[in-house]
């Protein structure tokens, strides 16, 4: 068993969020899967919009944010060509 880092009520470890205080116990799923360098994610954005929330696990935003991305390269490409 755990304590509740908010109120110190006995919580069950499969618990997401604290049945007393609502304090939230466990990391989102995506905070999980980002236990990488948040350096290499903010390295990745610049060059490619979108792969740095690729590689902390963050797929659909990141997928969003690369056809984002491409759109407004193909779109910049058009105005200046
Ligand atoms: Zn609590």
């Amino acid at each position: 068993m755990a304590a509740c880092p908010r109120c110190g009520s006995t919580v069950d470890e499969q618990d997401r969020y604290c049945p007393y205080c609502g304090y939230r116990l466990t990391l989102e799923k995506h905070e999980i899967v980002g236990r990488r360098d948040p350096m290499i994610a903010a390295i990745l954005n610049f060059f490619i919009l979108g792969a740095g929330h690729l590689y902390i696990g963050d797929v659909i935003l990141g997928a969003l944010l690369l056809v984002a991305w491409m759109f407004g390269v193909t779109n910049l490409i058009a105005i200046f060509s």
